[in-house]
């Protein structure tokens, strides 16, 4: 590099590179952030999985979106989805975030709900109780997702509740029973071995 000659080829003069440029020309583009009605001049993606997916915000925007980002980076999905669930039930998680990850290389699309108008990704699935399941888990009185040793334990305290010889013989807790019979095996059949 000589002295105070030094050039970037094809740069123009007096053109620095800076952070806080806008990353494109398109002056049309909104900020994608709802109700913000600035440029949305710099760009954002909307996951690791979608690199070249972007969001588009102000500066303000992008820089609120990027610390949102920055703060579930590192912390595994587990993590994240822990943190998201503090204070929701299991039945109706409320998703501060617009999806949640679904690998390792998978993060936040939407951290503080930027894009409210958006419509809203859908759950994961597996947090959604498969249609076979919901009676045998009704009838066991077991939240979703349940792991086997739960199911053990609800399906032993309640047969012996409704076990006939419980109940002098009673017809009803003898067809309580077997409802409770036919849940626990269909729970047990379908959850992994060893949990
Ligand atoms: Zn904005």
């Amino acid at each position: 590099m000589r002295n105070g000659t030094a050039r970037t080829h094809g740069a123009p003069r007096n053109s620095r590179l800076r952070a806080d440029a806008p990353q494109t020309d398109d002056l049309s583009r909104p900020c994608d952030r709802p109700g913000c009605a600035a440029h949305g001049g710099f760009r954002a993606p909307k996951s690791r999985r979608s690199l070249n997916d972007y969001y588009w915000f102000c500066l303000e925007h992008v820089r609120e979106y990027n610390r949102a980002w920055d703060y579930y980076k590192g912390m595994s999905p587990g993590e994240i989805e822990s943190e998201m669930r503090r204070d929701t039930t299991w039945q109706r998680p409320t998703w501060p975030l617009g999806r949640i990850g679904l690998g390792p290389d998978e993060r936040v699309a939407d951290p503080f709900g930027v894009l409210g108008n958006a419509k809203p990704a859908p759950a994961r699935e597996t947090t959604e109780i498969p249609a076979e399941l919901r009676s045998p888990l009704a009838t066991l009185d077991l939240p979703w997702p349940v792991t086997r040793v739960e199911v053990k334990r609800a399906y032993k305290a309640l047969a012996k509740r409704h076990h006939p010889d419980a109940n002098s013989g009673d017809k009803a807790a003898e067809d309580k029973l077997k409802t409770i019979n036919a849940a626990y095996t269909t729970l047990i059949r379908v959850l992994p071995a060893g949990g």
